[in-house]
C-alpha cells in the first residue's frame, strides 16, 4: 500500500456516531501467536537492496504454518532476486474448486533510524501500540491474517476451497513478486487483500465509525514532458524558447478536467457514504452524482472537494521540473514530470494521447516512464457472497458498524489479480485514528486492541469463503 492510500478514499467528515461494540471472544493462543510474528517480522529489516531480510520473514511464516499442521510441500518460497515470496496451501476438500487467497507483502519501505524516535526495526510496545516499520504496513496485518488462520485450522474446521497465504516480497518497490504471484493464483475464487482498506476509529475514544473495503483501484502513471532547442545567447532571444512551451503545455494540462466517470463500486460508496456524510450540501451532490453522472452542478460542488474530485475521474498533475543551464543562455532543455491517476478502464495510450491533445504544443514530446511497477486494472464485482462474508465478519467483531466501499487512488497487489480477472478487495482487520497513520513515515504503529476483534474478523470472513 502507498502512503495514505489508507484513507485516501475515505477523508470524509461523517457524522461520528460509534457504534455499539460487539464483544469478541478471547483467542489465547491466536492473540499471543499473533503479537510474536509480528514482533519477529517487524525485527527483520525486509527492505529492497543489501541485506535484504524479506526471505527470513517468509521462514518466520513458514514455521509457524509447519508447527500448526500445515505439511512442508504445500510451503513454497521461492527466491526472486534479493526478496522472496511465500505460498502456502491449505488444502480444500475440493480440489475443483478455486482456492481463497489471503494477500499481503512482507517487504517494507526503508526506514532512516536517526529520523524516528524510535530504532525502526525493533519493535516496541508502549501505550498499548507497537512501533515499528510494517506495525501498519504491513507486517501486523499479516501476521494476523495467519494466526487467525492457524485458529481456524485449530478448531477442526475443513475448508472446501483451498485457503492460499500468498505473501509478495516486493510490493513497496518493484512488485515482480506481485506479478508472479498473481499469475500462479489466476484460478483464485476471490483474492481477501488484507494490505488496504480498514476502519476509521474516532479520535478521542478510539471507537470504530465505519470500515471500508476496497474494490478498484486507479492506475498509476508518470509521463516525462521534454522540450529541446538549439538555444543561444539570452541577449538574442529566438521566439521558440524551450521553458516558455513546457510551461505552456504544463499549464494546459494543470488546468484541464479529465471527463467525470462512475463504476459500480464508485457508485456504491457514493450512495452509501452520503449517508454519513455530516456536509449536507456535498452528501446532495454524492447522491446526485451516483444518479447522474453527467450532473454539473454535482460535479461542481464534487470537484471542489480534493478526496471527491480524485474519485470521480482521471486526475493529472505536474510533479517536477527542470529546464535550462546558465542565467545568461537560451535553455536547450526544458523536462517535467506530470503523474496521472487513472480511473479504471483507461490504458496508458489513450492518456497520453488525451495529454498531448490538451497541451497543443507539439515541440513537447511526451514519454511514459511508469516501467512495469502499475497495470491498469478493473474494479472487482460487487459480488453478494462477497460483501455479505465481509459483512459478517465486521459484525461479529465489531458489531453494527457502517460499511461501505471504496475505490483507492493507489497501487496495492490487488492490480495484479484483477488485471488477470480475478475478483480482489482490500478487507483488513484493523481500526486506526486518522492520527495513527503513519504508513511509511515516522515512528509507524498499530493499536494492539485490533487483535481481538481481528482474529474473530478472519475467522468469520475465511469460513464463510472457503466453505462454499
Ligand atoms: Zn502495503
Amino acid at each position: 500500500m502507498r502512503p495514505l492510500e489508507r484513507f485516501a478514499a475515505a477523508l470524509v467528515l461523517v457524522a461520528p456516531v460509534a457504534a455499539a461494540q460487539a464483544e469478541p471472544q478471547p483467542y489465547p493462543a491466536a492473540e499471543a501467536q499473533t503479537l510474536e510474528l509480528t514482533r519477529e517480522t517487524i525485527a527483520l529489516r525486509s527492505v529492497q537492496g543489501e541485506d535484504n531480510r524479506t526471505p527470513e520473514v517468509a521462514q518466520a511464516y513458514r514455521r509457524a504454518l509447519l508447527a500448526a499442521g500445515w505439511s512442508d510441500d504445500d510451503i513454497e518460497i521461492v527466491p526472486v532476486d534479493d526478496t522472496a515470496y511465500l505460498i502456502a496451501t491449505w488444502p480444500g476438500s475440493d480440489p475443483s474448486l478455486g482456492p481463497v487467497v489471503i494477500s499481503a507483502h512482507m517487504d517494507v519501505v526503508e526506514a532512516r533510524p536517526e529520523d524516528w524516535q524510535r530504532d525502526p526495526f525493533t519493535p516496541v510496545i508502549e501505550n498499548g501500540y507497537i512501533y515499528g516499520r510494517g506495525a501498519s504496513d504491513t507486517k501486523f496485518e499479516a501476521s494476523l491474517a495467519v494466526a487467525s488462520l492457524i485458529e481456524l485450522r485449530r478448531q477442526g474446521f475443513q475448508p472446501r476451497r483451498s485457503i492460499v497465504v500468498a505473501y509478495s516480497g516486493d510490493e513497496e518497490t518493484t512488485m515482480k513478486t506481485s506479478k508472479l504471484i498473481a499469475e500462479r493464483l489466476r484460478n483464485a475464487h476471490i483474492v481477501l487483500n488484507v494490505d488496504g482498506a480498514s476502519g476509521l476509529a474516532d479520535e478521542a475514544t478510539g471507537a470504530p465509525l465505519y470500515w471500508t473495503w476496497q474494490g478498484a483501484e486507479k492506475t498509476y502513471i508518470d509521463f516525462r514532458l521534454e522540450v529541446t532547442n538549439p538555444g543561444g545567447h539570452s541577449s538574442a532571444p529566438r521566439p521558440d524558447n524551450a521553458i516558455a512551451q513546457l510551461a505552456q503545455a504544463v499549464g494546459r494540462i494543470a488546468a484541464y478536467r479529465f471527463q467525470p466517470e462512475i463504476n459500480d463500486v464508485t457508485r456504491a460508496y457514493f450512495e452509501q457514504v452520503s449517508a454519513i456524510q455530516s456536509n449536507a450540501g456535498l452528501a446532495a451532490a454524492m447522491r446526485a452524482f451516483a444518479a447522474d453522472p453527467t450532473d454539473a452542478a454535482a460535479i461542481e460542488r464534487l470537484r471542489g472537494d480534493v478526496v471527491m474530485n480524485a474519485v470521480i475521474g482521471t486526475t493529472c498533475v505536474p510533479t517536477m521540473i527542470d529546464g535550462g543551464h546558465a542565467p545568461n543562455a537560451l535553455p536547450q532543455r526544458a523536462t517535467a514530470v506530470v503523474n496521472c491517476r487513472v480511473f479504471p478502464g483507461h490504458d496508458n495510450a489513450e492518456i497520453q494521447a488525451e495529454l498531448e491533445r490538451v497541451a497543443a504544443t507539439p515541440e513537447v514530446t511526451f514519454t511514459d516512464i511508469t516501467g512495469d511497477t502499475s497495470t491498469a486494472s478493473p474494479p472487482s464485482p460487487l459480488r453478494p457472497e462477497f460483501i455479505d462474508a465481509f459483512a459478517k465478519g465486521v459484525r461479529a467483531a465489531w458489531g453494527d458498524v457502517p460499511i461501505y466501499p471504496a475505490q483507492s487512488s493507489g497501487a496495492s497487489d490487488s492490480m495484479w489479480y484483477r488485471a488477470l480477472g480475478v475478483p480482489s478487495y482490500g478487507a483488513s482487520a484493523s481500526f486506526i485514528k486518522e492520527s495513527d497513520e503513519f504508513s511509511h513515515g515516522l515512528d509507524e504503529r498499530m493499536p494492539l486492541s485490533n487483535i481481538r476483534p481481528g482474529i474473530t474478523y478472519y475467522l468469520t470472513v475465511l469460513e464463510e469463503l472457503a466453505a462454499r
